[in-house]
């Protein structure tokens, strides 16, 4: 992409109330822009990293099992009365409203009123399970706090699997290799997500929450610096200063985002819907269910808070708009024709290339830019490095820069860049 033509412009300045760092770096990137508290445009730097989050969660819920499917935001009341939820504590953040004919409507912050009875139709006997359907989808929540930029919107991307079993020990195997997914791709994004037990509702003695160290939080995580022992404030039988009850190990209290949540929900929902299945021997038994939620969006604003610094944001490999930036500094026209030639080789070799080739632009800005932008490789093409016949090559993460000629390059690229 031709920096010259990319929709959306860097800022020095913020002219804005924004409190949180990566709604302050994510807007002078551009990779976002406000419409109002809670609700943001992807631009489509932005976009790009979306997708890129999107795509690995996809990976990682096809590798167990899961089918993607796309359903509604917009609920009739009617599916949510039948669980109970169109009242409290559905009430509390639902968008609830009426359409013609005073026929009324919600849109949807989850989805289990929808899922339910749309496995229903399809699973009669035990042989239709299990079952594992997720989507990627827009969820809006009336939240009463959103300030946090990308950590909690009023409108915002959520992957949501949810899981329907047979048996208990089924949905207890199934809900471990989600988890096993779910840590891969937080650790994939760049994110290392801490396992934490958080209360579970009435079906089960705890759920799990994937939570991230960073003084950015709104949650409280209680943990053990000498075992893996880690329970949210909310509910946790440990406080900051005892010795943990497992191992004698300092108890600490840090704030984390959760970006992740799965739950048991058993037959929380399969009862209200009567879903149930024939066994083998002909009886019918009720279905369980599991639900595993992560917002796309707060990933991408974890990402910020955790990996940025003072000049801008470092994105992880996996995640980052492109795998390269390449600068064109002066406006020399043989300076240009290299660069050109440059930014041509590496597309055609497979790399996703932001090339800087604005021409109005100053040298500082144009670094400056690329730091704040923060894609993990830099390229330089300058009077200097023409001189030498080289390319000045430099990690975001890196302080130094290297210089190397153009016939090593994609060589180098492909052993530091993962993804091509
Ligand atoms: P929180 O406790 O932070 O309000 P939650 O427990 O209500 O979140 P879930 O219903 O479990 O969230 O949603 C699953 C995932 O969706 C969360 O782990 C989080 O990553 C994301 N998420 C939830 N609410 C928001 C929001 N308002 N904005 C962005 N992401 C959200
Ligand atoms: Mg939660």
């Amino acid at each position: 992409m031709r920096q010259s033509l990319l929709f959306g412009k860097t800022l020095r300045e913020l002219q804005s109330d924004e409190v949180s760092v990566n709604a302050k770096l994510l807007l002078r990137g551009g990779f976002i822009d406000k419409l109002m508290s809670g609700s943001y445009t992807y631009l489509p730097l932005g976009l790009a990293v979306l997708q890129n989050i999107a795509a690995l969660i996809r990976q990682e819920m096809n590798a167990i099992g899961g089918q993607e499917v796309l359903m509604p935001a917009l609920h009739p009341k009617e599916a949510w009365e039948q669980t109970g939820r169109w009242k409290d504590p559905g009430r509390e953040v639902m968008f609830q409203f009426s359409g013609r004919g005073d026929r009324q409507y919600g849109l949807g912050w989850t989805h289990e009123e929808i899922i339910t009875p749309l496995a229903k139709k399809f699973v009669s006997s035990y042989k239709d399970l299990p079952l594992k359907l997720y989507q990627i989808q827009t969820k809006f929540r009336d939240e009463p706090r959103a300030k946090s930029g990308l950590l909690r919107g009023r409108e915002f991307m959520m992957k949501d699997l949810y899981s329907f079993h047979g048996s208990e020990t089924d949905l207890d195997e199934f809900y471990e290799r989600a988890k096993g997914a779910y840590l891969k791709i937080f650790k994939r994004a760049g994110l290392e997500a801490i396992l934490t037990e958080a209360s579970g509702g009435a079906f089960s003695q705890y759920s799990h929450e994937f939570q991230v160290a960073t003084p950015a939080g709104e949650d409280i995580v209680i943990t053990c610096a000498g075992c893996d022992y880690a329970q949210n404030r909310e509910i946790a039988k440990q406080k900051s200063g005892d010795a943990c009850t497992r191992c004698k190990g300092e108890i600490q209290a840090q704030r984390a985002i959760e970006v992740g949540n799965i739950f048991k929900l058993k037959t929380r929902f399969t009862e209200a819907v009567r879903f149930t299945y024939r066994g083998e021997d002909g009886t019918s038994n009720p279905v369980l269910m599991g639900c595993y939620g992560i917002g796309l969006g707060r990933v991408m604003g974890a990402i910020v808070e955790v990996h940025h610094d003072e000049r801008g944001i470092l994105w992880p490999e996996a995640v980052a708009p492109f795998s390269a930036h390449l600068l064109r500094l002066q406006r020399d026209r043989r300076l240009g024709k290299t660069a050109d030639a440059l930014y041509a080789s590496l597309q055609k070799s497979g790399f996703s290339v932001l090339y800087d080739d604005r021409e109005e632009s100053s040298i500082g800005e144009k670094l400056a830019d690329a730091d704040l932008i923060g894609i993990p490789l830099r390229l330089v093409i300058s009077e200097k490095t023409l001189e030498k016949n080289q390319i000045e090559v430099k990690l975001r993460g890196e302080p130094a820069a290297a210089l190397m000629p153009e016939k090593d390059l994609i060589k180098y690229l492909k052993t530091v860049l993962g993804r091509v």
